[in-house]
């Protein structure tokens, strides 16, 4: 069934081989794909069970072997893009020599559709915890040295705490430890913090717990999930971001790419939705960056502001958005992604179709 459904997507089969030196065992995954990056495979390793899942369009392929001798906690993951091949390469703890990988456990070697495979779940230790507005935090979580995970631009995860014995999860999307620090710097080959901006609820389930943590305590973080493509992003011209409140954090990541490698970018507009002044997340960064990079501005648009606020404010209109969303040139590549509460995105989405923008020119993140 699983290989009608990849025929038809004009996929196939991936596979994997082994092979070993004295001190190295390297597992090879060949994806039989082109569009295989870094982020799309997912390591974990934990005592002697080895998981490998490789995000393969809409499956997930996944090698799940229980090995038959100890390897060291830390590997290395390589990616070949051009051919889809991944290369996990294990050291083992003893230079002796390997007879067979080991044993299959649960799902090896099988292609699975992704609404199927179970969210996959690791445990990171809390490391940092700064305030950022008045309600809302940027939490750095530190991932397993036995574990490979990047999560990518656009796509979130979810956290899992337990309290009072009920597991708790809910998602949350990762966002760069501040704006442009991403994709300028060279991205480490193991890059093992995780970022989140989340605000706190008082009367929240979970948020307040996440609140209460002390550095060194740990979350469960899932593998990503999510639509978004950074295929979505190439050769635009006009990049418009319409984010109310923590909808802000989908768009921390897309401004950063775009912004450092869409040479065809002219303009990035965002259009920043929140209660008050004190709620807006990272303004001086924002405005540090409207001042440094000209094709960049930032709009922040207030629902209940003090009497000094002079800026815009009202709640998203087709007023607000036709005098802030034109073409930097007629018929011009632009995409539109929207995020928010849920009644702000549905309306807004609506909004943008009928300011003529098409289905293919607006992503919605919704829940
Ligand atoms: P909840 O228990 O859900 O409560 C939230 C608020 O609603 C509280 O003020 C509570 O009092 C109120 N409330 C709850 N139930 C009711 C009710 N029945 N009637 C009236 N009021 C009620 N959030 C972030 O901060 N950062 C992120 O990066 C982020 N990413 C997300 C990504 C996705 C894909 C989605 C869908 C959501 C994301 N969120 C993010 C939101 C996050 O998942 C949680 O919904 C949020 O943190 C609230 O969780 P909570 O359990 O603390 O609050
Ligand atoms: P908030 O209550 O502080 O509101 C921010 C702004 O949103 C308001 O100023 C207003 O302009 C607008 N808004 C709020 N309610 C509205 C409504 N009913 N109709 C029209 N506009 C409205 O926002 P918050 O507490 O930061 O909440 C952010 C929301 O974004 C959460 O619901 C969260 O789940 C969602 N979110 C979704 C994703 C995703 O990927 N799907 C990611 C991050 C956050």
């Amino acid at each position: 069934q699983v290989s009608d459904t990849l025929a038809k997507e004009g996929l196939d089969s991936p596979s994997y081989d082994w092979f070993q030196t004295d001190s190295l065992v390297t597992i090879v995954i060949y994806t039989k794909q082109k569009d295989i990056s870094l982020d799309s495979v997912i390591v974990d390793h934990r005592d002697d069970s080895f998981r490998a899942e490789t995000i393969i369009k809409d499956h997930s392929y996944l090698i799940h072997i229980g090995l038959s001798h100890e390897v060291e906690e830390d590997f290395t993951v390589r990616v070949a893009e051009n051919v889809g091949k991944i290369e996990i390469s294990l050291k083992k703890k003893e230079n002796t020599s390997w007879k067979c990988l080991g044993v299959p456990l649960e799902k090896h070697n099988l292609l699975i559709s992704k609404k199927d495979t179970g969210l996959y779940y690791r445990k990171c230790q809390l490391v940092s915890k700064e305030d950022v507005t008045h309600d809302t935090k940027l939490f750095g979580l530190m991932l397993p040295a036995s574990t490979h995970l990047q999560v990518p631009v656009g796509q979130h995860v979810y956290l899992k705490v337990t309290i009072t014995g009920t597991e708790i999860v809910k998602p949350y999307t990762p966002v760069s430890h501040s704006l442009l620090s991403e994709f300028r710097e060279p991205v480490l080959p193991n890059n093992k913090y995780i970022y989140f901006l989340i605000k706190i609820y008082p009367a929240g389930l979970l948020t307040p717990k996440l609140d209460h943590l002390q550095i060194g305590d740990f979350v469960s973080v899932s593998g990503p999930e999510g639509n978004f493509k950074i295929s979505k992003l190439q050769e635009l011209e006009d990049l418009i971001l319409v984010a109310a409140g923590t909808g802000f954090t989908p768009m921390v990541k897309i401004l950063n790419y775009a912004l450092s490698n869409i040479p065809s970018l002219r303009k990035l507009k965002l259009m920043f939705f929140n209660k008050t002044e004190d709620d807006i997340i990272w303004r001086c960064q924002l405005e540090k960056l409207a001042l440094e990079d000209k094709r960049f501005d930032v709009e922040y648009i207030l629902s209940a502001p003090t009497s000094e606020w002079n800026g815009k404010q009202g709640q998203i209109s087709p007023a607000l958005l036709s005098e802030f969303l034109k073409r930097s040139l007629k018929n011009s590549r632009v995409l539109l992604c929207i995020c928010g509460p849920t009644p702000f995105t549905e309306q807004g989405t609506r909004l943008l179709y009928d300011l003529y923008f098409s289905k293919d020119e607006i992503y919605s993140f919704t829940a």
